[in-house]
């Protein structure tokens, strides 16, 4: 049994985490973490929100909250993300609690009174307008090093080079955009230059580092390392706990690196297990997850500070940092907007086919592309078509067939080559977790479902079961032998798919406490299978996109249940009403045109859909505050009212409740049409044939809202289904 540590960089609590983030360092230690815990090895992974510096403050700035709210807002947006990703940690904690300053704080006066940490002058920029020194990410302006335009002050997140204030080209202050000048202020220095020696002798076995990590280390080791200034004149943070230094504060980066420790020391204290048996145990191996970005904090500036406070404690082993994964070319960047968030993307995909394709997209060695068109063709050809389909095929065979899992008779060469195949592919995929392969070790795992594809294919037990029932049971226990194995396998990376499969299977318990050696065990026998449903659902991204269409013009909509509570003939005009609707909390007059199709009577104690945000509108001298939803047939010659089946004051689903008013125009761009459903098709109009978004099977008439494409139609409904029309009406009216 080996220990672990796992390091995850810690997420600024300035914004919502972004897939450029999941692919560079959240997915990777999830997946590494899950295969070394089938492995039996210990594990403590640790990360947690990185509360402090200028990125929370400037955020706070701009959405007007402190700088606690902001912090505490993100920590649990992200939190909930990545939960929902299924990444998880011994512990996901936050800057801002206790053990964490007390650690910070011990560790600075530590190194302070080693010498380590010594007081000096420096230039800072001062903002004389706004009369604030500008720590930081409140200097913007030009890379030194790579001519990036628009960077933040202390790093060039394009190059990774770390800034002095003098070194940033035309700065400009972000808060008033004018020019900063630089004054002497007292700071506190990180005496890297002393630890130069120790640094170059512990690189010297670290050939296991990805070559560009490596590099990057080595050649600022070769530059010779400089002290860097660790203290900010800002209010936001962990004070400097040096007497009469605690207006300043500890630079971010130096108490965000201690997180590790002094949150596996929170671990303890929570009474989870020893901090020390990973820590203070020369055989416990530790590895920090990461973009290359904060390589030079990890493999330089973190090592230092260890050495410096307590030889005793363990260094990195591996600081398997990434590359970038971008967006269509461009980088991810949260304070440039150019961003689908971890949130977001979670609200429309599950997160396996999210954490599959990041994962074939890893940017491993190079920087990747993040790509709509791809992350639809790869889920529906590859997880779905593949591996999906692999699984489905074998499992729905056997259940309708057999109904159970079938014994294997006598196996031929065929059969035991494949059984070969098993053994090999899953320990591959394993070793490529193991050395932080991770696209590799998935390219491995579809190789097996391939395989297992091919395999059931040249068998066409479909073809067997007409002569030879026997045969066809062997081959599907091999065939779920490879299923077994995918599913072992594949745990680490499609951790819920395959803890669904593993339910299928008959096996007990959760797949992710299974050893991997498990993978090659024989099938449970004997028991029932349950009819399985499809593990992945293919995507379509255009219809997505339709559907969101359609939503967005809903919510501009308040259609709201109502009740006509008296109806009365318009003093002036013979087609008019004049109603008093009953719309929940209030009651208004609308004046409608159904005099020629509707008697008082028919009216009177309805339910209706009305737009309550309608702009209203004085017909004929009385003022009619909003409208009755009702179809216009001129091929039936008449006008039917909506007839909703939810409470009085509900609204209809998508709609929204306070949405601002609209006028009259605007409501008639919405395309709204009576609809009849047959066979899952909605017709609109004679020969017009729709698909609805979501269908529970309903057919009969009802209302469509159709979208630009007129392809796909998004069905009205409330509460209790769907929204009806009042009569019986042709399909294809408008609603008016
Ligand atoms: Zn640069
Ligand atoms: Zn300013």
């Amino acid at each position: 049994m080996k220990r672990i540590m796992i390091g995850v960089a810690w997420p600024y609590a300035n914004g919502p985490i972004h897939i450029g983030q999941v692919g560079g360092c959240y997915l990777p230690p999830d997946i590494f973490r899950r295969y070394h815990e089938m492995k039996g090895n210990e594990v403590l992974m640790v990360s947690g929100s990185d509360q402090h510096g200028t990125p929370v403050t400037v955020t706070a700035e701009k959405e007007g909250l402190t700088p606690e709210e902001t912090a505490e807002k993100y920590h649990k947006i992200n939190l909930k993300a990545l939960r929902d990703l299924d990444v998880e940690f011994s512990l996901f904690t936050y800057t801002m609690n206790e053990t964490h300053k007390r650690v910070t704080q011990d560790i600075f006066k530590t190194l302070y009174e080693k010498d380590y940490i010594y007081l000096d002058t420096m230039e800072t920029f001062y903002c004389p307008d706004c009369e604030r020194f500008l720590p930081d990410r409140y200097v913007v302006g030009t890379c030194p090093e790579c001519g990036q335009e628009d960077i933040d002050g202390d790093q060039c997140d394009e190059c990774g080079v770390l800034l002095d204030p003098p070194d940033l080209l035309d700065p400009k202050c972000k808060l008033c955009e004018g020019s900063p000048e630089l004054r002497e202020s007292e700071h506190f220095f990180l005496r890297l230059s002393a630890f130069q020696e120790n640094l170059e002798e512990y690189l010297e076995d670290k050939d296991h580092w990805k070559n560009h990590v490596l590099n990057f280390t080595k050649s600022w080791l070769d530059r010779g390392l400089e002290d860097r200034p660790i203290s900010r004149d800002m209010k936001w943070g962990i004070s400097i706990p040096i007497e009469g230094y605690e207006e300043k504060k500890i630079y971010v980066w130096f108490d965000a690196v201690i997180g590790y420790l002094s949150t596996s020391i929170k671990w303890s204290e929570e009474g989870e297990g020893d901090w020390t048996k990973f820590w203070k145990n020369p055989d416990a191996e530790h590895y920090y997850f990461l973009a290359k970005d904060n390589i030079p904090f990890h493999t330089i500036i973190w090592p230092a500070m260890l050495m410096g406070y307590d030889e005793d404690l363990n260094l990195p082993y591996d600081v398997p940092g990434n590359q970038y994964m971008r967006l269509g070319g461009e980088q991810f960047s949260t304070s440039r907007g150019l961003i689908v968030s971890l949130p977001d993307i979670l609200e429309d995909f599950d997160s396996d086919p999210i954490r599959y394709y990041i994962t074939t997209i890893m940017p491993e060695v190079k920087d990747t592309n993040f790509r709509w068109e791809e992350f639809e063709d790869k889920i529906n050809s590859e997880l779905v078509g593949n591996l999906g389909n692999f699984i489905h095929r074998v499992l729905s065979f056997s259940y309708s067939n057999f109904g159970n899992v079938p014994k294997a008779g006598d196996l031929d060469d065929r059969d035991k080559e494949i059984l070969e195949t098993i053994r090999s592919k899953v320990e591959t995929v394993g070793a490529n977790i193991e050395s932080r392969k991770f696209k590799k070790g998935l390219e491995k795992l579809l190789q097996l479902s391939r395989e297992g594809n091919r395999y059931l294919n040249e068998r066409a037990p479909w073809e067997e079961i007409k002569e030879d029932k026997r045969r066809a049971g062997t081959t599907l226990n091999i065939s779920l032998k490879i299923v077994k194995a995918l599913c072992i396998a594949g745990a680490p990376y499609l951790p819920h798919s395959m803890d669904e499969l593993w339910r299928y299977l008959k096996h007990e318990g959760s797949v992710h406490d299974q050893s991997w050696n498990e993978a090659f065990e024989p099938l449970k026998q004997g028991l029932e299978l349950e009819e399985p449903e499809p593990l992945y659902d293919t995507i379509n991204l255009s219809d997505m996109e339709q559907e969101s269409q359609l939503s967005e013009s809903l919510k501009k909509l308040d259609l709201r249940i109502g009740k006509i509570r008296k109806v009365e003939e318009h003093p002036n005009a013979d087609r008019l009403y004049v109603c008093r609707v009953d719309i929940g909390d209030e009651e208004r007059t609308l004046v409608a045109g159904l005099r020629p199709y509707y008697e008082k009577d028919e009216m009177q104690g309805k339910k209706v859909v009305v737009l309550a945000n309608l702009e209203p509108a004085t017909l004929r001298g009385i003022k009619s505050e909003g409208m009755m939803l009702a179809v216009d047939c001129d091929e039936d010659d008449t006008v039917s009212l909506l007839s909703p089946s939810a409470d009085l004051g509900e609204n209809i689903k998508g709609s929204e409740r306070g949405a601002p008013q609209i006028s009259f125009d605007d409501f008639k761009k919405v395309n709204l049409k009576t609809s009849v459903w047959r066979d899952s098709k909605v017709i609109t109009e004679e020969d017009t044939h729709l698909e609805p978004i979501k269908n529970d099977g309903f057919e009969g008439i009802g209302i469509a809202l159709v979208g630009d494409k007129k392809k796909k139609c998004l069905i009205l409904e409330d509460s209790e289904g769907v929204v009806r029309t009042d009569k019986d009406v042709t399909p294809g009216c408008e609603v008016k």
